[in-house]
């Protein structure tokens, strides 16, 4: 069972937000690096192990950059992930390139980068060669239909659109392999935030089966392996969060019952996570505005869906805390609401919480704001998933650096932002 922290209390909170008002992002640093470090080492009985960190989850080049540090690579899935990621320092095989549906000009740009491209249907060896070229190393996506079972966010996978079907698979390497492709690699992903070790350990022997079923009718032997993303974290405080070294150690037991005595050893181990990365390490900072007792009680934020569509988008829990009533008693219910026009932008639900002071509350002449909310877990698929609708600004990020300093690593939108793309100054000629 996790406890749910916030890195800053109350009083430093209040002074960076004298600076830099909320809403805003926050990551912690050095509780991701621990992470990562928790990771490599429990995988590295795999010598060869990297991950493939999902840009999509947190696309901060700051944030890339650490990790890069750290060893891992990127997976990208358009051209300015791909960007991205070359700007944070990661480059050639370090960066994946699992995109689907694929415009060529993506093609050729991760082709440019020498990414290694992992294609999501056969149709694509044809279309990558005849716009792109096909390059020494490609990657095939694989979807296992109705033999494995998927789960809520990414469904099952015989009703996922990714991926080659496992004939289409055999017949992709053959033909590959006829067209002079000469490295080859095997990706899946079938589940997301999925918290059970043995549904991970059962799709890294699932693959492992395949890898000498490829083997055995088409003579290719895979040089890696990526288990793909979709690894779960506790967002509920009472769930367990993956144990890596039970998860690293059942990989193992897989392989060396499976591809050690087909003689396929050594396969390099991949994974694409992001959420699990630095999910729990990210939070929303906002500030209680509102407050409004109708047929339930409302508190409302200065953030919105907007900022955090992961409860509108999936119904998804995020846990929420008030700094400095950490032991107050949870004796009200409240809906946490933000200001968009639609009745889903809800944080929280009939949630428990301490009773919360609003900045509408205030006297007329104090400047008294209201408290602050912390909105856990944020760290990935939150400030990525943001939105302008509603004219709604997306906010900053901050990052609490390892040394104890705070740093803005992007700054919040501006009405100037929103009219960026409007050619403003051919209006007045625009008759009607
Ligand atoms: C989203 C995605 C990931 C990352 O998923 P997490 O749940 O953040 O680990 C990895 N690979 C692909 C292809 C994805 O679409």
């Amino acid at each position: 069972m996790g406890e749910k922290y916030f890195p800053l209390d109350k009083a430093a909170l209040e002074k960076l937000s004298q600076q830099y008002p909320t809403p805003f992002y926050f990551y912690d640093e050095k509780a991701i690096l621990e992470n990562i470090r928790r990771i490599k080492s429990a995988f590295s009985v795999f010598p060869s192990y990297k991950n493939h960190f999902a840009v999509k989850a947190l696309p901060n080049p700051y944030m890339l950059k650490i990790l890069a540090a750290e060893g891992f690579g990127a997976d990208c899935s358009s051209y300015p992930e791909l960007l991205l990621a070359e700007i944070a320092g990661m480059s050639g095989e370090n960066i994946m390139f699992t995109s689907n549906e694929t415009p060529a000009n993506e093609y050729k740009a991760a082709r440019k980068m020498g990414a290694v491209i992992n294609l999501d249907d056969f149709t694509q060896i044809k279309f990558l060669e005849r716009t792109a070229g096909l390059p020494e190393l490609i990657s095939l996506r694989y979807n296992p239909g109705p033999i494995k079972e998927g789960n809520a966010i990414i469904g099952k996978p015989e009703e996922a659109k990714y991926g080659l079907t496992r004939e289409q698979i055999i017949n992709g390497y053959s033909l590959m392999k006829d067209k002079g492709v000469k490295r080859f690699a095997l990706h899946t992903m079938v589940a997301s935030n999925e918290l059970s070790v043995p549904y991970h350990i059962e799709t890294a022997r699932m693959l492992f089966e395949l890898a000498v079923e490829i083997k055995n009718k088409t003579g290719v032997r895979l040089e890696f392996i990526n288990l793909g993303g979709g690894m779960g974290i506790p967002y509920k405080p009472e769930q367990e969060g993956i144990n890596f070294e039970k998860l690293a150690k059942g990989i193992e037991a897989a392989y060396n019952e499976i591809i050690k005595p087909a003689g396929l050893d050594p396969v390099g181990i991949r994974t694409e996570w992001g959420r699990v990365i630095t999910g729990p390490y990210g939070w929303l900072v906002t500030r209680a505005v509102h407050k409004k007792d109708i047929y339930r009680k409302y508190i409302a934020l200065d953030a919105c869906m907007a900022d955090l569509m992961r409860p509108a988008l999936y119904g998804a829990y995020h846990h929420i805390t008030i700094p400095g009533k950490e032991n107050t008693p949870l004796s009200e219910t409240y809906d946490v609401v933000g200001s968009l026009c639609e009745n889903n932008d809800k944080f929280a639900v009939q949630r428990k919480l301490p009773k919360i002071d609003v900045a509408a509350d205030a006297d007329v002449n104090s400047e008294e704001a209201g408290d602050f909310v912390i909105i856990h877990d944020a760290g990935a698929h939150g400030r990525a998933m943001g939105f302008n609708y509603n004219g709604k600004l997306r906010c900053g990020e901050f990052i609490l650096r390892k040394d104890g300093s705070i740093m803005q690593i992007r700054r919040s939108e501006t009405v100037d932002d929103y009219f960026a793309t409007l050619d403003i100054l051919r209006l007045k000629d625009f008759v009607v």
